[in-house]
């Protein structure tokens, strides 16, 4: 395998599917199945999960609420995400554990950096809910950051589309994908395909990140082996 810790992030609108809202179970039970791959391959994994699927905070803000507490209610569904995504892994047979960022215990680990290494490295799948805990950050920034506190080898960004583009690959079909780009290109050129915090600490830690498309077979599998898929952004 050519990473031995990795972290993907998985968007609360890739856990959607083709669905307008929540969750697609089938998709829960596909994703399972590719990661309890890699957990047989000997790579061990953290997985951030997002919450877009359910509530977006900076929708609720523009309906009127007050952002930072539409940002915990986006919390919180990162949370449900979170735990949904545990029942599958678990069905799956793999073993997991939910640490999150805001303390609910009845429900799951509060997280401690310490203790997510220590799962990690009995072979245990963390799913970090919650987010980083505070409001005005994005899932996308939980994934840079955890991923440098538990030093994982890189990032997967698990998307709907197949890599990065310089346009949008849905509304121009002349776009064109790009096989490799640099932290700074991404900040230069506003590529949208993590907010410019998540890419800054990529970039200050040397943390690659591979984007590519999560609904294709195996893809989990491919990029925790190193084959050439999607997008590479590194320094
Ligand atoms: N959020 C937050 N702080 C965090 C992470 C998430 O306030 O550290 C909130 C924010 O409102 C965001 C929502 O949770 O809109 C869902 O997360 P995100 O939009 O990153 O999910 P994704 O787009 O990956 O589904």
């Amino acid at each position: 395998m050519a990473y031995s810790r990795a972290l993907i992030k998985i968007s609360g609108e890739a856990l959607m599917g083709e669905k307008p809202y929540g969750i697609d179970p089938e998709i829960v039970t596909s994703i399972a199945k590719d990661v309890s791959k890699v957990v047989e391959s000997g790579t061990q994994l953290a997985i951030v999960v997002g919450g877009g699927n359910i509530f977006r905070g900076l929708k609720g803000s523009a309906a009127g609420m007050d952002r930072a507490t539409a940002d915990y209610v986006g919390m919180l569904a990162t949370v449900m995400n979170a735990i949904t995504l545990q029942d599958g892994l678990e069905r799956a047979g793999v073993e997991t554990r939910v640490q999150t960022a805001i303390e609910m215990q009845q429900i799951a680990e509060p997280y401690i950096r310490r203790r997510a290494i220590r799962h990690l490295e009995k072979g245990r799948v963390v799913v970090f809910g919650g987010g980083c805990g505070n409001p005005f950050f994005t899932t996308d920034t939980t994934a840079a950051l955890r991923a440098a506190e538990i030093n994982a080898d890189v990032i997967f960004k698990a998307t709907k589309v197949d890599g990065v583009y310089d346009r949008d690959p849905k509304k121009f079909p002349d776009a064109i994908k790009y096989k490799e780009l640099t932290f700074q290109e991404v900040l230069t050129r506003e590529i949208a395909v993590m907010d410019s915090t998540a890419i800054a600490l990529c970039k200050d830690n040397k943390i690659p990140i591979v984007v590519f498309n999560l609904f294709e077979a195996e893809n989990i599998n491919k990029a925790v082996a190193g084959e050439e898929i999607g997008s590479l952004i590194t320094n």
